[in-house]
This record gives structure tokens, C-alpha cells and sequence, in this order.
């Protein structure tokens, strides 16, 4: 079986990944919080643990692995926007208008996703599914002395814990002195965080032996997971932005529970995205959603979701990775040629990704080394143009489709070439002649009004000692090619 290795944040190093019942692998990845579309960077992690999870599925089998993915639908940036749409006449209860608004988020959310090549998850709980186990949970922390009650909230107590800051690397001294935030005067110590706390009556909440009130944000995955998990499982993940102090009061809560061995085995991080070299900001004026992004937005075209997939794959996701727009043309141009091998020498339908290549699996299998994965892809479509076909075409339509790269939109574009592919031949042959000739003649004009053509029906030609390469571009247009005879 294939060894996978994995970077652990809890060890801080790369480890050889063995589940804890191969039959049952379980990957656990925060989710979002549903008041407003995903912007660019929310899709880092989504793509970095969608190749995970193919690629767990791949090795363990598709029936042997369980990927959740939550979604927080209960908080105050959510009251917030369904509040003002509310006060702009919205017609409805402020419960039906939150109701509303985190439906209609998690629609977008998937849609913007799935347009992103990723694989759903197999469990995609809602948080509000789940206060049961979370008042539970927050009642079992209190009973065993880690949690306690204060004016309505219940805290958990981070020094009944004596690996809290070890996920993240941090001592609860040293945080404490570099705590800015104001502290509240009920928490025994300002590092001690929210389990539960008081709700208004205007605002979602839910009756516990606290009063009505409603979780803190980190009591949910503790309680999700365990809910749907069990005390431990294989991979929890999400943005380095999580690691502290989301992922650490997760651990806490959990490991207080259940032990200091349960809950995740290894722990994942993604480094953040930035786009232009820049922090993402509003006030940068460089910041957009996913549906931005494919749609198109202020002036720019939109891209396709496999090119954003692309430029995210080129970059390791331990790395911080930077969002260019010369990265998505250059993703995009590379996509299209692949396509069009595919098209010209192998058939796109016949694509299947149980038959991806061992390179890919391989670079993969070594802590999600996919920029190596992406080069085989490079070595695959130079060999096909070299030898002008031959099986690594289709193996290239193979290795695309598991990486959640194939296009149908690109697998168009080249069909008229692939239904006459004797046209493309003849084309290049044509084209090959003038240029013999034009070399004894000293008289170019045949040659260039034939590239001029090609380029005007969105061919690109290239043309070199080796030979001539007639590549469909974005704007091919096939018709302009008959008047060239
Ligand atoms: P949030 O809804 O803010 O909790 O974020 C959802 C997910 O997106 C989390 O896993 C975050 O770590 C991740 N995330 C947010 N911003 C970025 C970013 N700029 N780059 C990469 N991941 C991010
Ligand atoms: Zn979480």
C-alpha cells in the first residue's frame, strides 16, 4: 500500500500517515461561517483537503473514508446581516430572515465550491443540529472541573488543562502578556474562553441549564466530531488562522473529555492566500469572492474555476501563496493546450481517475506535494506532443480528472480539430511545405498568410526546427479555418 506522509502541526513534523481503523478514515475540516459568499482565500483550504480526501479514497478506497465539513450557522456576524436586512423592510421574522440568509449561503457556498472542482463532503453538519451535544458536552466539562458558570456564560478554565497553548506552540504565560484583548470581569483568567453564553430574546437561542443562550464557536467541532466520529479520528484541518486559538480551546475542550490521546491524530494547516503580493482587504481594494473571481468583476473577465484550482495547486499549502492574475493566465493557457491534446490524440470521456498516473500519487503521497504532481502533467502532455500521441494523452485526461482539473468547457474547444484530425495534419503539413519552399524562394508571403489565418480563427502556431505546432486557443474559432485551402 502506498505510504503517505503527512506534516503534523502537533509534532511540527512530516510523519508517515496510519489511520486508526483503515476501514474507517476519518478527516474532519472547519468550515465556514454562513452569513456571505466565500472570498478567495476561504477556497484554499477547500481545494487543500479536497486533494487530501481523493487521495485518502485513492489509497484506502472510496467506501473507507469520511470527510465532514461544518458549517457555523449561529453567530453574530449572521444576526447581523439578516438585523439590517430586516431593518431595509425584509418581509418576516428575524429567525425566518437568518434561516434565510445561512440557506441561502450554503447554496452559494456549494455551488462556488463544486464550480472549484471539489468533491462534497460526505457529512456537512450544521451547527445548530448539534446544541444538544454541545450543551452536553459544556454540562461534562463543568461536572469533571474544567468549565465554570458566570453571570449566565459558562468559561472554560484553560489552566485545568495542562496542554493548553501545545497545539500551537504557545505558553499560557506568554499569551497571557500578550493578551490585548479586554477581559471580561467574570473569567477567572483572561486566557479562559467561551463555552456557552446568554442570548437575547430577540436573538437565536436555545434553553440550558444556564438559561437561554446559545454555544461559543469552538464547542461545536468538539461536539460535531464527536458526535459523528467518535472520541478520535485521523486528520483534522483547516487555515493556519485556525491553529490558535480555534483548533487549541478545540482540543482542550475534546482532550479534557476524552482523554489526552483522543480526538485528532494529526493536525493540517494551510497558509493563507494574498492576492498581488498584498494581504486581501477591502480597503486594498483587492479583495473578491470565489463568484467575483468566475464570474468576473469590475471590468475583469471571469475565470474558470479549473484555472483557479490550477494556480492554487502550484503552490505548496504549507506555503503562503499569492493570487496573480499573470498565475491565472498562465494556468489558464496550460489548461487549454492540455485539453487540446486530449482532444486531438485521446478522447476526454474516456477519462477516469482510478487510473491516475503513480507519479501523481506518488508527489501527492509525500505531504501533498502538488506542485511535483503538476509537473508530471507537463512531462505527460511534452511526451504526447513529441511523439505526436500515444497512450500518455489519455493518461493525462486520467491524471486532470483526479486532480479535479478536467474542464468540459476546455474539452470543447479542440473537438473540431479532434473530429477532423486529419484537418490539424494537413493544416501543419500545408503550413511546414510553405515554409520549405519559402526558404529556397526567399518569398515568406504563403507562410504568413496562412499563420496570419490560423491566428485570426485563435490558433496558436508555433513553429521551430523541430517542426510546426498548431495549438486552439480560448478563441478558436473553426469556422475561419475553411476559408484556408
Ligand atoms: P472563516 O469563515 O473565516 O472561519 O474561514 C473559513 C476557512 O477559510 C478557515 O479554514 C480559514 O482558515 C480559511 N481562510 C480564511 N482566510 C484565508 C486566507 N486568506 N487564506 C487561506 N485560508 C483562509
Ligand atoms: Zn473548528
Amino acid at each position: 500500500m502506498t505510504t503517505i506522509k503527512l506534516h503534523n502541526t502537533k509534532t511540527r513534523k512530516k510523519e508517515v500517515f496510519a489511520p486508526i481503523d483503515p476501514k474507517n478514515v476519518r478527516m474532519y475540516v472547519c468550515g465556514p461561517t454562513v452569513y456571505d459568499r466565500a472570498h478567495l482565500g476561504n477556497a484554499r483550504p477547500v481545494v487543500v483537503f479536497d486533494v487530501l480526501y481523493r487521495l485518502l479514497r485513492h489509497v484506502y478506497g472510496p467506501d473507507h473514508v469520511t470527510y465532514a465539513r461544518n458549517f457555523t450557522d449561529v453567530d453574530d456576524k449572521i444576526n447581523a446581516t439578516a438585523l439590517s436586512r430586516k431593518e431595509a423592510g425584509a418581509a418576516g421574522t428575524l429567525e425566518e430572515l437568518i434561516q434565510e440568509r445561512t440557506d441561502e449561503t450554503i447554496r452559494w457556498y456549494l455551488e462556488d465550491m463544486g464550480a472549484l472542482g471539489n468533491l462534497e463532503p460526505d457529512f456537512a453538519p450544521r451547527a445548530t443540529d448539534y446544541i444538544r451535544q454541545m450543551i452536553d458536552m459544556t454540562q461534562e466539562l463543568i461536572d469533571t472541573g474544567h468549565a465554570y458558570e458566570a453571570e449566565g456564560h459558562v468559561l472554560f478554565d484553560v489552566t485545568s488543562y495542562e496542554h493548553y497553548g501545545s497545539l500551537s506552540g504557545r505558553s499560557v504565560n506568554d499569551m497571557i502578556a500578550g493578551a490585548r484583548v479586554e477581559v471580561a470581569p467574570y473569567k477567572r483568567n483572561p486566557m479562559d474562553f467561551v463555552l456557552w453564553k446568554p442570548s437575547t430574546d430577540d436573538l437565536p437561542g436555545w434553553d440550558s441549564p444556564w438559561g437561554r443562550g446559545r454555544p461559543g464557536w469552538h464547542i461545536e467541532c468538539s461536539a460535531m466530531t464527536k458526535a459523528l466520529f467518535g472520541e478520535k479520528f485521523d486528520i483534522h484541518g483547516g487555515g493556519l488562522d485556525l491553529a490558535f486559538p480555534h483548533h487549541e480551546n478545540e482540543k482542550a475542550q475534546s482532550c479534557c473529555e476524552a482523554g489526552e490521546d483522543s480526538f485528532a491524530n494529526f493536525w493540517m494547516h494551510n497558509e493563507m492566500l494574498q492576492v498581488e503580493g498584498k494581504k486581501m482587504s477591502k480597503s486594498l481594494g483587492n479583495f473578491f469572492t470565489v463568484r467575483d473571481l468566475l464570474d468576473g468583476h469590475d471590468g475583469e473577465l471571469g475565470v474558470d474555476g479549473s484555472v483557479i484550482r490550477y494556480v492554487f495547486l502550484s503552490t505548496h499549502y504549507r506555503k503562503p501563496m499569492d493570487w496573480t492574475a499573470k498565475k491565472a493566465l498562465d494556468a489558464e493557457l496550460k489548461l487549454i493546450a492540455f485539453h487540446n491534446l486530449i482532444g486531438i490524440y485521446a478522447d476526454h470521456t474516456k477519462s477516469d481517475s482510478s487510473k491516475v498516473s503513480t507519479e501523481v500519487i506518488d508527489a501527492l503521497s509525500n505531504d501533498l506535494n502538488t506542485h511535483a504532481a503538476l509537473a508530471h502533467l507537463d512531462a505527460l502532455a511534452t511526451h504526447t506532443k513529441r511523439v505526436q500521441g500515444g497512450p500518455s494523452a489519455l493518461q493525462l485526461a486520467h491524471d486532470l480528472k483526479f486532480l479535479g482539473l478536467s474542464n468540459e468547457h476546455f474539452g470543447n474547444i479542440p473537438k473540431p480539430f479532434a473530429i477532423d484530425k486529419d484537418k490539424l495534419s494537413a493544416l501543419e503539413r500545408d503550413l511546414l511545405s510553405a515554409r520549405k519552399t519559402a526558404m529556397q524562394t526567399k518569398d515568406f508571403s504563403e507562410v504568413d498568410r496562412l499563420k496570419l489565418a490560423l491566428i485570426d480563427a485563435g490558433v496558436e502556431v508555433r513553429m521551430s526546427n523541430a517542426g510546426v505546432e498548431l495549438i486552439a486557443g480560448p478563441n478558436f474559432d473553426p469556422s475561419k479555418l475553411e476559408a484556408l485551402k
